[in-house]
């Protein structure tokens, strides 16, 4: 009988206000349409993987800003990349930078991508990422936060 009480409260409850308003209000900051991405990593120690994987897990949940991430560079409106530009990376992340189409938006993910970060002037590094491409977008950290990796989606202006 409890049970049952308890279900008729919650089927009889209206959508929490905020919860709605909150869905409304983040619309209106989101691009105009899904935006997918082909991640990359150049050369990262993999902690900022762990946090894009979050970002796409059940708690941030970038998905449902209609962010994506893709298997091929064909499919993606621009690369999402990690790590330091390592030498032997460098040749893969120009194939992957010609097979993306317009208009090929780039974010670098962390610091190493950013500015080298612990493994700046290592031997096999060839540079930081807006030394071989141009950048749109930065995500600092060491390795960012799982949300500022999805804010930076939804400010992309498209
Ligand atoms: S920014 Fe930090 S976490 Fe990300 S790849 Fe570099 S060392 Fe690893």
């Amino acid at each position: 009988m409890k049970i049952v009480s308890m279900l008729n409260n919650i089927i009889s409850k209206p959508v929490s206000k905020g919860f709605s308003k909150g869905r409304n209000s983040s619309s209106s900051q989101s691009p105009n349409r899904s935006v997918a991405f082909r991640h990359v990593d150049v050369g990262s120690c993999n902690a900022c993987e762990i946090e894009i994987s979050s970002a796409f897990g059940p708690v941030y949940d970038a998905s449902r800003f209609g962010m994506s991430l893709v298997a091929s560079p064909r499919h993606a409106d621009g690369l999402l990349v990690t790590g330091v530009v390592t030498q032997n990376m460098y040749g893969p992340l120009m194939k992957t930078y010609e097979a993306t189409p317009k208009p090929k938006i780039i974010i670098a993910c962390g610091d190493c991508a950013i500015n080298g970060g612990i493994f700046k002037d290592s031997y096999g590094v060839k540079g930081i990422l807006s030394d071989v491409l141009e950048v749109s977008y930065s995500i600092p950290g060491c390795p960012p936060h799982p949300q500022q990796i999805v804010e930076t989606f939804r400010n992309i202006n498209r």
